[in-house]
């Protein structure tokens, strides 16, 4: 097996704000391509975030380690093995590594990702919420203009502008649904639900996305959970099934990331697990290009909500894969039949 890793930096439409995390441009990503000895190739992606302690340059420092001789698209478990014992955590680059097995297996078996993992995927039915990141009323509303044709919005919340931000989301869009995100913002039980119970006065506001800290007391999450009139999800609190005990006493669903599970094969389990432990399930994703986005839309039917919008976000996508035209994600324009249906832009 072959190995080839490089940098890319995405360029942002808006600077990108929330509750965890200040204007964090630039925001640079890394590629991972393996090619067999039959010249079969597959692409992955690294897209490591601050909030969990992962950097580009952590992410080429693992790739370096990496003697690709270990690695086999006949052998995902194996190889995924070998990673796990090169180095604890960097689930970012794993998850790049984990990308690359499934795109090379799933086009040595001549299927796309999602029949390889024998879950399908139903075209015209899935829908992605856009998401609105903290800003200054003016920005949001010309995001919320430009996010007109989007069906479902995520507000990020978790700043002194909240109010002002959401009324300015509502002059220009009165009614649409609305997921908020608060990114651990709110540090107490109390501070909590005044904000959850002046969110519900919305009436279209759909649930509530990590509302506190992800080490909130279960103490503190239950009393939360108990008084709360919307959903609370899960997120920065949700990486693994190894949160799942903890997950189920304290929110009603769970938002898996691909960058925080480690990617597809985890992220397949921590849905599964989920599902079955009775929690809601959601997709979500950081900034990121069409590779990491279109291998999480092959999970879209493990899922009750989705929230991959990542590479909407940004203006130098270098791939094409999953489409999102007025939300509705799609593979029909997919020039690429197989794996991840990725290609690169010409
Ligand atoms: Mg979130």
């Amino acid at each position: 097996m072959k190995l080839k890793f490089w940098p890319f930096e995405l360029q942002l439409t808006h600077p990108w704000m929330i509750a965890s995390r200040r204007g964090s441009n630039p925001h640079q990503v890394v590629l991972v391509e393996l090619t067999d000895t039959d010249g079969v190739t597959g692409l992955g992606e690294a897209a490591p975030s601050r909030v969990y302690e992962e950097t580009p340059e952590g992410v080429m420092a693992f790739c370096r380690q990496v003697d690709p001789g270990k690695l086999s698209f006949a052998d995902i478990p194996g190889s995924m093995s070998y990673l796990a014992a090169l180095a604890p955590g960097q689930m970012a680059t794993k998850c790049g590594f984990n990308l690359a097995l499934l795109d090379g297996a799933a086009r040595r078996a001549r299927q796309p990702l999602y029949d390889f993992l024998g879950l399908g995927f139903r075209e015209n039915h899935h829908v992605t919420s856009f998401s609105i990141g903290i800003d200054t009323a003016d920005i949001i509303r010309k995001k919320v203009i430009a996010a007109e044709k989007y069906p479902v919005l995520k507000l990020k919340l978790g700043d002194p502008r909240d109010r002002e931000n959401l009324a300015a989301l509502r002059e220009i869009s009165p009614t649409k649904p609305v997921r908020v995100d608060a990114n651990e913002a709110w540090q107490t039980k109390e501070q909590a639900l005044t904000m959850i119970e002046w969110c519900a006065k919305d009436g279209y506001i759909q649930f509530i996305e990590q509302p506190m800290p992800r080490d909130a007391s279960a103490a503190d999450m239950v009393w939360l959970k108990e008084r709360s009139p919307l959903p609370l999800f899960a997120d920065e609190s949700y990486h693994t099934a190894k949160d799942l005990a903890y997950c189920v006493e304290c929110f009603h669903g769970v938002n898996v990331k691909l960058v925080k599970t480690g990617g597809v094969s985890v992220a397949y389990d921590a849905l599964q697990a989920a599902r079955k432990a009775g929690l809601k399930t959601m997709l979500g994703c950081m900034i990121e290009t069409s590779v990491l986005i279109s291998a999480a839309a092959h999970l879209a039917e493990l899922t009750d909500h989705l929230d991959i919008d990542g590479n909407l976000l940004i203006t130098n996508d270098p791939f094409l894969g999953v489409t999102a035209d007025k939300g509705i994600l799609s593979f029909a324009k997919a020039v690429e039949k197989n794996g991840l249906r990725v290609t690169a832009r010409a």
